[in-house]
Order: C-alpha cells, then sequence, then structure tokens
C-alpha cells in the first residue's frame, strides 16, 4: 500500500488497476475496486474493521477496475450515467462465471471460491450517478467527481483537493503499455490538458506508479504517435488487416512494456489499437467531408 497524500493510499502491486482509498474523518472512500475477489474481501475486512465505506467511486467501465464491486454489497457506488449503463455489458464481457472459476483455477485459486459466492449476487452497479460534474463531501474532505472522456466513453477522474491528488483510472498508464482499444483519443488529449490544469501534486494512474504532472507530456505524445501511425497507413489506403499484416512497431509508439500482471495479450492488443484508431481516423475524415460539402 503506497501513501500518495496525508490521508490517501493506493495499492499498485494487485493484478489489475490501482484500487485507492482516502480516509476521512467520516469513513473511507475509495476509488475502484480489487479485481482479485480474494484482494476485493481482504481490502473490505482491512478497511471495515476501522470505520464503514461511504462511497465507492469507479473510473472506467473495464473489468479490472469494476469487477471487485460485487464484494463491496454495503457501500454506495457512484459512477458517469454512461458507465452505469454499460456496466453488466463490460463485466458479462469478461466470460461467464464458469469461465472465470476456470481462469481462477489457474492464476488464483484464492479467490475460486468467491466467483459466484452466495453472498455476492449482484454485481453492484453505480447507484448514485453523474452527468459532467459531482462534489461529494465526507468528512473534511470534498471529492470533485469529473467526466473526462477519453480512454472510455464515461472516463472519470476524482479531485481530492485537500489531498493534493487526482485518480485519473486508465487516461494515465505510467510507465506501462497504454490501452487504445476504445478510446476517442481527441477526447483522450483534451481530458490530459484538463487533468493538467487541476492543482494537484499527485496523479495516480489507472496502471503503474503514481506519478506528477510531468508524465502527462509523455502521456500524450503516446496518443499522438498512435494516431499519426494510423494516419500515416490510411493516407496511402491501407487497412487495419494490411497495417497488421506489415508489422506495426508498437514501441515507437509507446516505449513501455505491457506491466500487468498476469496478462499476456500484448499482440491482440496491438490490433485492437489499430482497428479502433483506424475507425476513429476515417469517421472523423468522413464528418469533416459531409460538413465541408
Ligand atoms: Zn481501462
Amino acid at each position: 500500500m503506497r501513501r500518495v497524500g496525508p490521508n490517501s493510499f493506493t495499492e499498485i502491486y494487485f493484478a489489475g488497476c490501482n484500487p485507492s482509498y482516502i480516509e476521512t474523518s467520516d469513513g473511507y472512500v475509495m476509488i475502484d475496486s480489487p479485481q482479485q475477489p480474494i484482494d476485493a474481501v481482504r481490502w473490505r475486512e482491512m478497511l471495515e474493521e476501522k470505520a464503514p465505506i461511504r462511497y465507492l467511486i469507479n473510473t472506467e467501465p473495464h473489468g479490472d477496475h469494476i469487477s471487485g464491486n460485487a464484494y463491496f454489497t454495503n457501500t454506495t457506488v457512484v459512477g458517469q450515467v454512461k458507465l452505469q449503463e454499460c456496466f453488466d455489458r463490460y463485466l458479462n464481457a469478461f466470460g461467464s462465471l464458469e469461465d472465470k472459476r476456470g481462469r481462477y483455477k489457474q492464476m488464483d485459486p484464492d479467490s475460486v471460491w468467491l466467483v459466484g459466492h452466495p453472498d455476492y449476487p449482484a454485481s453492484n452497479p453505480p447507484s448514485l450517478t453523474f452527468t459532467d460534474t459531482l462534489t461529494l463531501n465526507a468528512g473534511n474532505h470534498t471529492f470533485n467527481i469529473i467526466h473526462h472522456p477519453g480512454h472510455t466513453a464515461p472516463q472519470t477522474s476524482v479531485h481530492v483537493p485537500e489531498e493534493g491528488v487526482v485518480f485519473t483510472g486508465d487516461n494515465v498508464f505510467h510507465k506501462c503499455r497504454s490501452w487504445l482499444q476504445e478510446c476517442d483519443p481527441w477526447e483522450w488529449l483534451d481530458a490530459l490538458d484538463r487533468i493538467a490544469a487541476l492543482d494537484v501534486e499527485v496523479i495516480v494512474p489507472g496502471h503503474g506508479e503514481p506519478c506528477s504532472k510531468a508524465y502527462l507530456k509523455e502521456q500524450a505524445q503516446i496518443v499522438e504517435n498512435w494516431v499519426g501511425f494510423v494516419e500515416r497507413h490510411i493516407e496511402r489506403g491501407a487497412s487495419p488487416e494490411e497495417i497488421l499484416k506489415e508489422g506495426v512497431p508498437v514501441t515507437k509508439q509507446d516505449p513501455y512494456p505491457i506491466g500487468q500482471r498476469l496478462f499476456m495479450h500484448d499482440e491482440r492488443l496491438t490490433g485492437l489499437i489499430v482497428h479502433n484508431l483506424h475507425k476513429r481516423i476515417i469517421d472523423k475524415k468522413q464528418a469533416a467531408g459531409t460538413r465541408a460539402g
């Protein structure tokens, strides 16, 4: 557990995202939930031993940020309105209960008994939603919850001014491979500018070590590199399949290793990124053409 502010902590050593919490004078506020079921229940007991968990705020719909919600049955879950809409669809994309049990038998036997456990029947999506921003208070702390679409459409940052910290989810991947498989890259760049404008000292990324604002430029460069790479191929009329067949120089766009334990789908990710950006760039050109015509 890493301290990132006077009362703020993040766990960067779990498989999955960086779940985090702030200890207020009136209980805990969590940002995202531990991915592995055994980590989620241990984490919950550790916190609830001292004080109740008032809120669990999700930053995005990817399974590594939301699948642990099921184990926080007494906590109010907060999320952007689009995240509430797509919550179960994203969870189901992680596979059926049987698929999950099979996977955990391989990679995390301690979690198997918790998959589909009758004490945790609900997926626990957000019940408290917002569109653009929402401010919550707990004890003496303020939680400015801000819609920053980019990495995903419902992407959300949580700014805690008393701590000088912002939790960005996967709009920031600190020195590990950036996932652009469903992003709107132009919104992402805009979100990085908006994060840079916040009065904070520490950024807690979705993955990787906590960092400072200095890294945001590098994160933006990685997004721009990928867009430029796919654009150059579109200009000569290449399809996503042709780009992939020729071989993608991944580390020229993004120098960092995948960096996520228990995750092996390196090449699959590259394919998803090229397909997503190819479609986004073509759609954008067509929209611009329609406007001009
Ligand atoms: Zn993500």
